[in-house]
């Protein structure tokens, strides 16, 4: 399906133009998304960083990230984010295609006061998902139709995702995107990351070891030989 032939998604696509990294050159695509339910100081522009001509092709590596301002800017060493976006962009580029679907649901779409609200709570004892309980505000409030529309507009038949979050395969398989493997993206933790990620892995059941700082993935690149390989079911 072409871009233009979508007039009726609320995907707008604005402008592309080849972003060179030290990853190698992608293809920076921004659309907006105007989504009513999401919070009001998010963006509603969103970033597909593209490489390669992934239309119809299937097992398209992808990486379905939320914006972290505090890691990916600031180096915070309280999270994965960064990390997990660097590893995604070099397997892309190790691969020669593939996108990174940049979401801005910062704070897992809480926005930015909040999560530093969650982060000042955190400081004194609570863990991620009982800071957001705390401040009366949802522990995961992200959605994924604009990646869903967003690999629609690219044309991609199906992907491998770049993912240690159960709920995300199942919120994308929802919106129906066919997902053909999940690739872990494991980084090792820092002392400031480990309760974090332990919450991440116990409470919301990502897919990662429960000592993390024992786990040594190569940094460039994934390795494909931990993968799952879903059973491909037919599009309904
Ligand atoms: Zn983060």
């Amino acid at each position: 399906m072409s871009e233009n032939a979508m007039t009726s998604s609320p995907l707008e696509a604005l402008a592309t133009a080849t972003l060179p990294t030290r990853f190698g050159n992608f293809e920076l695509r921004v659309y907006r998304w105007e989504d009513p339910s999401a919070h009001p100081a998010l963006s509603r522009e969103h970033c597909a960083l593209v490489m390669g001509d992934l239309a119809g092709r299937s097992d398209v590596p992808v990486r379905v990230h939320s914006e972290c301002l505090t890691s990916e800017v600031f180096g915070s060493l309280k999270c994965d984010c960064r990390e997990q976006l660097e590893r995604a962009q070099a397997e892309i580029a190790r691969r020669g295609f593939g996108a990174v679907l940049y979401l801005r649901q910062e704070g897992r779409g809480i926005g930015l006061a909040n999560k530093v609200r969650a982060y000042a709570l955190q400081a004194n004892g609570a863990d991620t998902v009982q800071a957001n309980e705390q401040l009366h505000l949802p522990v995961d409030a992200r959605t994924y139709d604009v990646a869903a529309a967003m690999l629609g507009a690219l044309g991609v038949a199906s992907v491998e995702l770049m993912t240690n979050n159960p709920a995300k395969v199942e919120g994308l398989r929802n919106l129906g995107v066919r997902i053909a493997r999940r690739i872990p993206v494991l980084v090792p933790a820092t002392p400031f990351s480990a309760s974090y990620l332990e919450t991440k892995r116990r409470v919301l059941q990502h897919e990662i070891p429960s000592a993390p700082m024992n786990h040594r993935p190569k940094v460039v690149g994934l390795s494909v030989v931990d993968s799952e390989r879903y059973e491909q079911k037919p599009s309904s």
